[in-house]
């Protein structure tokens, strides 16, 4: 193995020639899979690189301004669209990727959801018993505890008053934070490190070890040659203008696509590995999202405290993949809250104007429906997504107990599917939402949790990776983040991204022939 680096984060800034390298392993990304990958090599002894293509943003510099942190923190802005335009998808872009501007909910994959994946893939060691022990190593790590009911803020309190009221469960969620103080600005980046983002933590562990991480370093492709991999040729942009200002190549044996379940697919297609399933860059599910938002008589301040720590599971059925929903607590900005309700000018105004007084929640689709990613002219990424009618008829049915829900919990108007006009002024009013031309309207859906486009699976005509993450049919190409789950999900995936890849590390560290076996 080659000699190890002293571990450093190097920014796009302070290189200004061409870069070649060797390295052990080469992962690309630095979020939920890339950071549990590369520290788990790093401490096997192995030279490690990471390119992230986002910018190194320490909290330091965090600012609660939304505009100002979607540009710097989030792909394209926060402005990453499917085809249609009926959807809006977020994901991070920067050291630590979409956990830096996660809530910080901890969720490990339901049992009935890693059974049916352990069945349907044919990779047995899914299952719970296969996975207990990573994800209480990962929940250790970044201590995972549910929310303390102190710390429970009004927008989540009514959540659970409205559950209550029509007799639904309702659940306090558990998070990794460390000292939370409750300011709110999660989905900006934390300003006290509280959340244990990748950025304040595997990140940091696997500089320890040893690893170098470039920041503002874009992997364009992924080569390879006689069915084994040989390394990849990356940009390294400047921070501003994200134009490419000099190359940077990596020789590895081992590369580690870990870029997101948009752009891990998009780079591998862009590579042209030969994909013998047809599968890669197919079966994306997003676990769409539709706000429902309701107004009270007095201040509800839901951008004050924490903005997720309470959600009713009672309608997801995530027994063998079936479907459902839940309908989960959040609140956002001014901004963003805004571009969520109906009417233009000055209605839209006189909506916006009782946003103290507003409460929101959200439903939250465990999808059938599969979407693509696909690679276009000029190498642009295209999002193909649509949910199919039952899909749509879960959506809305969910949509309907939520506006009830908020209405049981005292709202006096609610806002239902942004794209209508549809403000209910009690509960006769939902009757509205049966309304064929209801049912017509694109819903503007929100998502934050891509995922499946390259799948796992025993059977290679069926599937992208094989069950130890590599890819099927090139040597030492190993994927590792969000693109990897072999069916939807339903729950917030960061822990399930984390426990697939550090179960990916341990046969990379295996078949490298690494010096420890990693922790
Ligand atoms: C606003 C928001 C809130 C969320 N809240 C929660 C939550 O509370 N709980 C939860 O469990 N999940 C949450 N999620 C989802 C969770 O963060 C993701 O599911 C998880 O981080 C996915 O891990 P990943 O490794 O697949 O991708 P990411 O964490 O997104 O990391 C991918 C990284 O790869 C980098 N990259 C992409 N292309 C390239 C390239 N060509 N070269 C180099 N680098 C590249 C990206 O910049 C990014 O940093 C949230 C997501 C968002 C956006
Ligand atoms: S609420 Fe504030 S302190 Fe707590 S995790 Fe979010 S950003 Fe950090």
């Amino acid at each position: 193995m080659s000699a190890r680096p002293s571990g450093r984060i190097v920014e796009g800034s302070s290189v200004d020639r061409d870069l070649s390298l060797d390295a052990d392993a080469c992962v690309i990304g630095s979020g939920a899979g890339g950071a549990v990958v590369a520290r788990a090599l790093a401490e096997a002894g192995m030279k490690i690189v990471v390119l992230e293509e986002g910018p190194y943003v320490s909290s330091r510099e965090f600012v609660s301004d939304e505009g100002e942190s979607r540009l710097r923190l989030y792909r394209d802005g926060g402005f990453r669209g499917n085809a249609d335009g009926s959807l809006v998808l977020l994901e991070g872009r920067c050291v630590g990727g979409s956990t830096v501007v996660g809530l910080g909910t901890a969720i490990p994959a339901p049992g009935e959801v890693l059974d049916h994946w352990a069945r349907s893939s044919g990779v047995a060691d899914l299952a719970p018993a296969g996975l207990a022990d990573r994800f209480a190593r990962i929940a250790r790590e970044i201590s995972v505890a549910p929310v303390p009911d102190t710390m429970i803020n009004p927008n989540n309190a009514l959540l659970r008053r409205g559950a209550a009221r029509l007799r639904l469960s309702s659940d306090v969620l558990a998070r990794a934070v460390r000292g939370c103080a409750g300011c709110g600005r999660c989905a900006e980046g934390c300003p006290t490190d509280a959340k244990r983002s990748m950025l304040v933590s595997y990140v940091p562990k696997a500089l320890r070890a040893g690893a170098t991480l470039y920041a503002d370093a874009r992997a364009d492709a992924v080569l390879f040659s006689g069915g084994a991999v040989r390394g990849v040729r990356a940009a390294i942009l400047e921070r501003a203008t994200r134009r490419r200002k000099c190359s940077l190549d990596v020789r590895a044996p081992v590369i580690v696509v870990a870029a997101g379940a948009i752009e891990s697919p998009s780079l591998l297609l862009r590579s042209h590995v030969p994909d013998r399933s047809g599968l890669l860059g197919k079966k994306l599910r997003v676990n769409p999202s539709v706000p429902v938002i309701g107004t009270f008589d007095s201040p509800i301040r839901g951008y004050r405290g924490i903005p997720q720590s309470v959600w009713s599971a009672q309608f997801a059925d995530l027994r063998a993949g079936k479907g459902g929903y839940t309908i989960e607590g959040g609140f956002a900005g001014p901004a963003t809250f805004g571009s969520t309700l109906p009417g233009y000018g000055v209605a839209h105004k006189r909506i916006l104007s009782r946003y103290n007084r507003m409460a929101l929640v959200s439903v939250v689709l465990q999808d059938r429906s599969a979407g693509e990613v696909r690679v276009g002219r000029g190498a642009t990424v295209e999002i193909r997504y649509e949910p199919r009618k039952e899909d749509r008829a879960k959506l809305l049915e969910g949509v309907r107990r939520a506006a009830l829900l908020l209405f049981r919990a005292g709202a006096h108007e609610v806002f239902a599917g942004p794209r209508t006009n549809a403000i209910l002024a009690d509960e006769m009013d939902l009757v509205h939402l049966d309304r064929p031309e209801f049912r017509r309207i694109a819903l503007r859906m929100t998502a934050t949790r891509p995922q499946g486009t390259c799948r796992m699976g025993a059977d290679p005509s069926r599937s992208v990776i094989d069950p130890r993450g590599e890819f099927h049919g090139i040597k030492g190409l190993f994927v590792a983040d969000a693109s990897v789950f072999p069916g939807p999900l339903g729950v917030p995936p960061q822990m399930t991204v984390m426990a697939l890849a550090a179960r990916a590390a341990e046969a990379i560290a295996a078949s490298a022939g690494a010096r420890r076996s990693p922790a």
